[in-house]
């Protein structure tokens, strides 16, 4: 059996690397700076070299899924809220301008979150491997 020098290195329990993807760090190393902007992940974690496209086909897919529940969950929620507050007067012309509007914008505010959380959640199932790095 071979022997090495090096500790194993310890993954991050499943709680801690969502709590990082929420924060928009690494969910491995809890590094800053994954994005170049705000639709723009880089290709590596500037603090441990992890591919953040993991290099499967259907990666993008997943991160799509978890934007458009987020974006749904969101809308719903506040459309719900906004409904008990003001209701029986409803202002339907105003709530179709507002529902349009939140909808375009929902995706585009939760893209970044739903990035790093999909990779978060690739992670608890499928560990880092070494062509990760
Ligand atoms: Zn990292």
């Amino acid at each position: 059996m071979p022997t090495s020098n090096r500790a194993p290195i310890a993954s991050p329990a499943a709680g801690r690397r969502l709590l990082a993807a929420f924060r928009l760090r690494c969910p491995e190393c809890e590094a800053r700076g994954l994005f170049t902007n705000w639709l723009q992940m880089r290709a590596r974690c500037p603090g441990c070299a992890l591919k953040l496209d993991r290099g499967t086909p259907d990666h993008f897919v997943g991160a799509y899924l978890v934007n458009l529940i987020l974006a749904e969950l969101l809308f719903a929620g506040g459309f719900g809220l906004w409904l008990i507050a003001v209701w029986p007067a409803v202002p339907w012309n105003r709530v179709q301008v507002v529902a349009v509007l939140a909808m375009l914008a929902a995706p585009l505010l939760c893209y970044p979150f739903t990035r790093t959380v999909w990779l978060a959640a690739d992670l608890i199932f499928d560990p880092v491997r070494p062509t990760d790095r």
